[in-house]
């Protein structure tokens, strides 16, 4: 009974979410599922303390990602940009490339990080379906459910999913009704989990609701910069072991009856989850010293357009699960390190008519520069290979301002740097 009303309750969550598209997602009930079939598990951590990862890795993990989209109709049938602007979108979050990392205020600069996370896309993988849409009201082990993930079943089958990140796209339900965004399956052996995570390849990784795959690449009409792509980063932190920042205790602070915390040591103290917006004020829990509700967070329920970045502390939680857990999940070094250049520099910057890009070492035919202004959208794009040393872009059409200019093969981000236009 506990675990019905819960699901009804993120229904009613969700569906508001959907209206003003954020990240309102199934991750949680996994966890209470597992307290419904082992007792006390949930009190069990509630009763942790707050714990430490210890750091272990240094070089960058490169995740290949298979993204199956399952479709039935056209619109749901995402073009390869979408699924490339997503892409774009979980490399920028993760290495806290993102430009809007500016709007991040200045009491939690000290706790922000940047992973040595990155994600390429393995491969794209389109499935006709006769199904109209797939239902997580029953998410496995609930009752089974998980049909996007099986062709027998109108769905997809995971493909290597102990070696690569398996994303779903498909129009997504939750008890017949549109508002889940997404959810994830957090991996075995976590504390802040309770050690309950999934144990079945199977059904390992995200399903999302293609409404919100994208990046600021490709931005649906209508939407605001930021929104689209974001719900992604916010499920892949499940898959990689975060838990929701408030610690899914609906409204305790740290010492109170039913408090619960997310196992990470340096995020805020949160009673619940934010609403829908950017709220900068709220400021749930009284701590030392006090910091307000972190809105900006990736983990929050928060909008979208006000998420901005991980804690230090989340970053190194998801390097750990890769280092320790999803051990497999990763490009060779070897393929990785054919595509890294030996040195970029960018000159003059600032500029004003010309900015030139040297690359030496540099032996990928595959080389695209971009630049993004500071909304995040893409201005100039041009594509390098190795036979070019030194790459002219004018900029003169381009107001003054700050800018980002990035080197990037194949989604794998190589080089970012600020660029100043004046
Ligand atoms: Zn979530």
């Amino acid at each position: 009974m506990k675990f019905t009303s819960l699901v009804l309750s993120t229904l009613m969550i969700g569906q508001m979410a959907f209206a003003q598209n954020s990240h309102k997602c199934a991750s949680h009930e996994y966890l209470k599922l597992q307290d419904a079939l082992n007792p006390g598990l949930e009190q069990q951590i509630k009763n942790l303390a707050q714990f430490q990862y210890k750091k272990t890795r240094a070089t960058v993990v490169y995740i290949p990602v298979v993204f199956h989209v399952v479709y039935k109709n056209a619109a749901e049938n995402l073009t390869d940009n979408y699924i490339d602007a997503q892409i774009d979108q979980l490399n920028m979050c993760y290495g806290r490339t993102n430009s809007d990392t500016t709007n991040m205020r200045s009491v939690f600069q000290p706790i922000v990080g940047k992973a040595k996370i990155q994600f390429i896309l393995d491969k794209i993988v389109r499935v006709s379906t006769t199904q109209t849409s797939f239902d997580a009201g029953g998410i496995a082990p609930f009752s089974g459910s998980d049909q996007v993930k099986y062709t027998a079943s109108g769905g997809s089958d995971a493909q290597m999913p102990t070696q690569k990140l398996n994303v779903w796209s498909c129009d997504l339900k939750l008890n017949g009704s549109d508002g889940l965004i997404g959810y994830a399956y957090p991996p075995p052996g976590l504390p802040n989990w309770g050690g309950q995570g999934n144990t079945n390849p199977t059904i390992d990784g995200v399903v999302m609701d293609y409404l919100d795959i994208g990046g600021p690449l490709k931005q649906p009409k209508g939407y605001a910069y930021g929104f689209r792509g974001k719900s992604l980063v916010h499920e892949v932190g499940h898959y990689l072991g975060l838990r929701h920042i408030w610690g899914d205790d609906g409204g305790a602070c740290f010492g109170q009856m039913d408090y619960e915390d997310d196992g990470i040591t340096d995020t805020p103290d949160q009673a619940d989850q934010s609403p829908d917006n950017c709220d900068k004020v709220i400021n749930s829990c009284t701590q030392t010293p006090d910091m307000p509700d972190m809105v900006e967070n990736y983990m929050d329920y928060s909008s979208a357009n006000c998420q901005n970045s991980f804690t230090k502390g989340q970053v190194t939680l998801m390097e750990n699960v890769l280092a320790t857990i999803r051990t497999t999940i990763k490009v060779p070094t070897s393929i990785v390190d054919v595509d890294a250049p030996e040195q970029v520099i960018v000159y003059p910057n600032p500029a004003m008519e010309i900015v030139n890009m040297a690359i030496t070492g540099f032996t990928s035919d595959k080389g695209v520069i971009t630049i993004s202004n500071s909304l995040g959208q893409v201005v100039k794009q041009l594509n390098v290979n190795k036979s070019n040393d030194i790459q002219s872009i004018s900029v003169a059409d381009l107001s003054k301002g700050l800018y980002i200019i990035q080197l990037s093969v194949d989604h794998k981000n190589l080089f970012t740097q600020k660029l100043i236009l004046q």
